[in-house]
């Protein structure tokens, strides 16, 4: 052996041992992340205080500390969050609260990212020596030890998951008040399961298919159904899966989710969350995107790429189409969509149904009621309910679940948990019941206000207390009168506060942000002054594309936005004065509620009826 050539064997060996650090890393890092989160289940983590504190670093991923252990035994999750603007527009306001209020101990938000390139080319150099190295030392050094090219192999599918044995079991029936969104997916089961016969007859099947809707609605759940109902194959990947730091991987990875489908037609490939790579090419702030671009341009080039004998159908899923590259919604990619909605009264009472399924429910139980005071909420909220009530009613010792559990729960689910514990000095206590009393005999003297379904002042995760109204019928479209009353009723508690303890609190601060924001609303955005006239000043886009609203800056003058703050101004003050009004020649009424509240904390609807004299209208239809 020549000198030489000792020389670059030593040199390789160093390398290799390099290679192995930077796998083992490598791997070990997607070791952690094995609990597989999705972001309804992020945000519902939050949204029921078990996250005790958690931290962003600045490549955007979310480590979660929960306050309790799963039944799992796990206490830290992980999570990559695609696009940290969405997660703050979508719970900042929260998470602030539940700071304040010392159910969050603690949190770290990235700091704002500057394009520093070292950074970004680094990693990228380094994957390339490695890769290159790596090339060359299996193509003529293969009898040498190392990594098998299996194992190499990984680092392009490791996320892609089929489903699991309890999975594979999911059909039409598990998804309950859909009934639409099954009919129009229904044709897709069909032709899975037996593609030849549309084929036969030249029928043209959708390629792609589009569920959108807000989370929690069961657009994976669907999903998982078909597949179900079709008895094939099922390849699904999240959109933030994809997103990782090496160019090129996300690529790769689509490559094999459809490699694969081929290999198992017929099949489904689910993506779920498209939004994280399919948003719209060219927005966002800073650099730094390119492997989003290459992963999204990989996927247009698959979806072309396969044809429909190939008995392979695209779903994804997305929380909002609206922000989805127009390219993925060309013909022959995802051409159809399918809108998944909240449920309705009916849809609420199946949902429950198959929930509260093998769970003993005791006789007063009564689910159709239940659905009629809980519009607004999804699936996966009424999931929650019925969960919750179960704890409840175990932690109690009971052998049944009673009505009363489920009320309870429905609350928790809207507010959050209770904090008995907190001691609240009699003066607060006080101002809180007067404050409560004012909302709620406000929003009863509206015409146009949902009823009020509950009144409380036991502090409960955002708040000293709360006045719960639920509309009695799904709403679709908010009315003007709709919107005024809303105000109204909102400043109900700062009313109440100065007519009957002559002060006022600090306690209504997030009242008067809240009016005012659906003031300015009214005027900006939904024409609904008649100063400003039938024109609307945003975008439609809604503050989520920073990057772009940012550059755009405001299309408006100067003077239209001082008329837009007069008029603002205008309303609430209307508003505020009505609130005033009603309060003076109710002041019986709110007394009486106020004195309610100081002795039970809790007034349900029945008794708040009572003090007008009123009795819930007969619930059979
Ligand atoms: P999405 O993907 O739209 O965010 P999921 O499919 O993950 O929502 O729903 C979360 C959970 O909520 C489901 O696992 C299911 O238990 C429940 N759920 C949601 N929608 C329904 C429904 N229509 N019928 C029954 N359960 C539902
Ligand atoms: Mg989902
Ligand atoms: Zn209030």
């Amino acid at each position: 052996m020549s000198r030489q050539n000792r020389m670059s064997n030593n040199f390789s060996f160093i390398f290799l041992a390099l290679i192995i650090a930077l796998c083992a890393s490598w791997l070990w890092q997607t070791e952690t992340r094995s609990v597989q989160l999705d972001y309804s289940q992020v945000r519902q983590l939050f949204i029921q205080e078990k996250v005790e504190s958690f931290k962003i670093d600045s490549g955007y991923n979310l480590t979660l500390n929960l306050r309790e252990e799963r039944d799992d035994g796990v206490k830290t999750l992980h999570y990559r969050l695609y696009d940290f603007q969405l997660f703050f527009d979508d719970l900042n306001e929260l998470v602030q609260q539940q700071y304040a209020l010392g159910v969050l101990t603690g949190y770290d938000y990235p700091p704002p990212k500057t394009t520093n390139w070292l950074e970004i080319l680094l990693p990228g150099l380094l994957i390339l020596v490695a890769v290159g190295l790596m090339g060359y030392l299996f193509l003529f050094r293969s009898q040498g030890g190392g990594m098998g090219p299996d194992r190499m192999a990984k680092f392009g599918t490791a996320h892609t998951r089929t489903l699991t044995e309890k999975d594979r079991h999911v059909t039409f029936d598990d998804v309950a008040g859909a009934d639409e969104e099954k009919e129009e997916l229904q044709e897709i089961v069909e032709f899975l399961k037996d593609p030849q016969r549309f084929l036969d007859l030249g029928a043209r099947i959708p390629k792609g298919v589009l569920l959108v809707g807000p989370p929690g609605t069961g657009k994976t759940l669907l999903a998982k159904a078909v597949a179900g109902e079709a008895g094939v194959g099922f390849l699904s990947i999240s959109g933030s899966d994809f997103v990782e730091l090496y160019v090129g991987v996300g690529a790769s990875r689509v490559r094999d989710l459809f490699d694969q489908a081929k290999k198992t037609s017929p099949a489904i490939v689910f993506i779920d969350e498209i939004d994280a790579v399919g948003r719209q090419r060219g927005t966002g702030v800073g650099g730094g995107h390119d492997e989003r671009e290459q992963t999204l341009n990989q996927l247009l080039v698959e979806m072309d790429g396969f044809a429909a004998n190939e008995g392979v159908v695209v779903l994804a899923a997305t929380n909002r189409a609206d922000v989805l590259d127009p390219a993925l919604l060309r013909p022959g990619r995802f051409d159809r969509q399918i809108y998944v909605g909240l449920p309705d009264i009916k849809g609420r009472e199946d949902i429950l149904k198959v929930h509260a399924k093998g769970k003993p429910l005791s006789e007063d139980v009564d689910l159709r009621k239940l659905a009629r005071g809980t519009a607004g909420f999804t699936g996966a909220d009424l999931e929650n309910l019925i969960n919750e009530a179960a704890l409840l009613a175990a932690r109690k010792d009971q052998r049944f679940i009673a009505m009363e559990d489920l009320k309870a729960a429905e609350i928790k689910v809207i507010a959050g948990p209770e904090k008995r514990s907190r001691v609240i000095p009699q003066h607060e206590r006080e101002l809180t019941a007067y404050h409560e009393a004012g909302h709620a005999v406000v929003m009863h003297a509206l015409p146009d206000h949902d009823p009020v379904s509950q009144i409380s002042i036991v502090p409960r995760g955002q708040a000293g207390g709360m006045t719960i109204s639920l509309p009695e019928e799904d709403r679709s479209y908010l009315s003007r009168r709709y919107m005024e009353d809303q105000i109204v009723a909102l400043l109900g508690g700062r009313a109440a506060e100065k007519l009957c303890l002559g002060d006022i609190s600090t306690g209504a601060s997030n009242d008067i942000q809240r009016a005012s924001a659906i003031a300015r609303k009214m005027v900006a955005s939904y024409g609904m002054s008649e100063k400003i006239g039938t024109v609307s000043f945003d975008s439609g886009h809604d503050e989520v594309f920073i990057g772009r609203t940012m550059s755009q800056g405001r299309s408006y003058s100067e003077a239209v936005a001082a008329q837009i703050d007069g008029e603002v101004t205008a309303l609430v003050s209307a508003a505020y004065n009505r609130c005033e009004t009603i309060l003076r020649q109710q002041r019986d009424k709110l007394e009486a509620v106020a004195r309610y509240l100081l002795e039970n904390e809790t007034m349900e609807r029945e008794d708040f009826l009572a003090v007008f004299g009123e009795a819930e209208p007969s619930a059979e239809e």
